[in-house]
């Protein structure tokens, strides 16, 4: 099977590379196995790619520690700025066929896709700029010494990404590790290989050094746990589900402690007050959810709305739910595509099942949409109870649950009874009541009017069991450097 093929998407015709990217050289693996990657909106194939087993992990880990220890080690730290900045200028320059490639392979809506690549631009750009600007401190200790920290790269970041954002967490990922120092394997998500390929071409013509960033594709039980096991990869970045966060941190543990950052699940509330704009609130809450086919581990999939609005909100909201436009992703107007794969569909499709079964309500939605592609009906379940499978899991689906409540310390006490801690949001016109409910969420982050904005400056991670670490803004650095302490006697003193 060849390394590249021309791919014809309704909106650019491109070409495509197959291949693993290892030591700057797209290849085939040792094994010389496939597979293929299922457009979600027809359910048909569109190509298939180069499959790494723990072989390739192998060889691309090798010349991720070459290049550490070589020639990225001899780059200043502008000159790694310089080429994240030139990779923003060419992710700018080539938006059409990164943002194509997201809606073919991932089911992801034309407009957002764009708005995708925009931000992974602005990120590796705003990480670019970081890149000469991490140092370290001088501690005064007594006349005797001279202390100082240099924060070091880690060494060989292994990173794993999911499918919902593939070429916007590929960014997240690249963009700190490289702007550090540290050199990268980065394993793709089975079911999206491709955005993360064509970027990978685009690191080649940015000049970037041969190791210093390897793309794989693969699947998580072979690959993926060849990296988290690993004994020459010196850090893991995760983002995915709790249960694989899990097995990363395991693997982790009993090969070289590796240091581990796992971004993971969610079951985020969504607060609306009495006093809330109406209006603006349900124009947020239905963006928390159903942006991104309510494939977001930030998804504001449980909506506590208080007493005095209740039936006015679900009314409105299920209204403005059913103005949500569900369809072909490659339409500029269409707001929600497929579901990424046939196995995300069944399961979406069973909680919706579990919760007509358990009793709750169905206010609009609840079934497929269409009969071709991974489509679903943006869905809206009220009459729930907390004890119901649909309030307690992440359903990564355009589907929500809404409740009804009567005081702030109920509703604050109901948003945290979950082992989660991704997100939260409260809508409030009252300044008093957003701080407090801000302040007592368990939450990484907190949005008040708003939801799902998202910027690469402002960190974002979790509380419990939703992550370790902060991915974006400054916080990101320190998951990628770790610090030296240097001690200079100056005086005479011995032992
Ligand atoms: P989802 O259930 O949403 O597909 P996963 O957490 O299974 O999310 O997948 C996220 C990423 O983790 C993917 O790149 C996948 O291949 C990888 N992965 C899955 N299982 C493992 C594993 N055991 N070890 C390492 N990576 C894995």
């Amino acid at each position: 099977m060849s390394l590249t093929q021309r791919i014809e998407t309704p909106s650019v015709t491109y070409d495509q590379p197959l291949g693993l990217f290892i030591d700057g050289k797209f290849v085939k693996g040792v094994e010389g196995k496939t597979f293929e990657t299922i457009n979600p909106t027809n359910e048909k194939p569109i190509v298939a790619v180069h499959e790494a087993g723990p072989e390739d992990v192998d060889i691309a880990v090798k010349a991720a520690r070459k290049a550490f220890e070589g020639v990225w080690a001899h780059t200043p730290p502008s000159a790694r700025g310089h080429f994240l900045t030139k990779l923003a200028d060419l992710f700018d320059e080539h938006t059409d066929i990164l943002a194509a490639i997201e809606s073919l392979d991932n089911g992801k809506a034309i407009s957002m896709a764009k708005v995708d690549v925009q931000l992974a631009s602005g990120c590796l750009r705003y990480y670019g700029g970081w890149a000469d600007k991490i140092h370290g401190k001088t501690i005064d200790t007594d006349h005797e010494s001279f202390n100082y920290t240099r924060h070091e790269p880690v060494g060989v970041c292994g990173q794993i990404i999911p499918w919902n954002f593939p070429i916007l967490m590929w960014s997240w990922k690249i963009g700190p590790a490289l702007a550090t120092g540290n050199t990268v394997v980065l394993k793709t998500a089975e079911q999206t290989p491709l955005s993360a390929l064509y970027a990978a071409s685009l690191i080649q013509k940015a000049g970037i050094p041969a190791g210093v960033v390897n793309i794989i594709s693969g699947f998580g039980k072979t690959a993926g746990a060849a990296i988290a096991s690993h004994m020459d990869v010196d850090k893991v970045a995760f983002t995915g589900s709790t249960v694989v966060g899990r097995a990363i941190l395991q693997a982790a543990a009993k090969s070289n402690l590796k240091k581990v950052t796992l971004e993971l699940g969610g079951k985020s509330p969504n607060i609306v007050f009495n006093d809330a704009n109406l209006e603006d609130a349900i124009s947020w809450v239905n963006f928390g959810i159903f942006y991104n086919h309510g494939q977001c581990c930030c998804a504001g999939s449980r909506i506590y709305v208080q007493s005095g609005i209740y039936d006015k909100f679900v009314e409105a909201f299920r209204e403005r739910t059913i103005q949500n436009v569900v369809g072909d992703p490659f339409h500029e107007k269409t707001f929600q595509g497929p579901q990424v794969s046939q196995l995300q569909f069944d399961r979406i499709m069973s909680y919706i099942e579990s919760g007509k079964e358990a009793g709750a309500k169905v206010e609009t939605g609840g079934a497929r949409h269409g009969d071709e592609g991974y489509f679903i009906q943006p869905t809206i379940f009220s009459n729930v109870s907390p004890d119901m499978k649909i309030m307690q899991e992440e359903i990564f689906g355009p589907v929500c649950a809404i409740s009804k409540f009567e005081t702030e310390d109920e509703v604050i006490k109901a948003g945290n009874e979950t082992a989660y801690g991704l997100a939260a949001a409260v809508h409030t016109t009252n300044l008093n009541t957003a701080i407090r409910v801000a302040n007592s969420l368990k939450a990484g982050t907190v949005w008040v009017n708003n939801y799902n904005m998202l910027s690469y400056q402002v960190p974002f991670g979790g509380f419990k069991e939703s992550g370790i670490g902060r991915e974006l803004g400054k916080y990101a650095l320190s998951n990628y450097t770790q610090v030296k302490s240097v001690r200079i006697r100056l005086g005479n003193a011995l032992f």
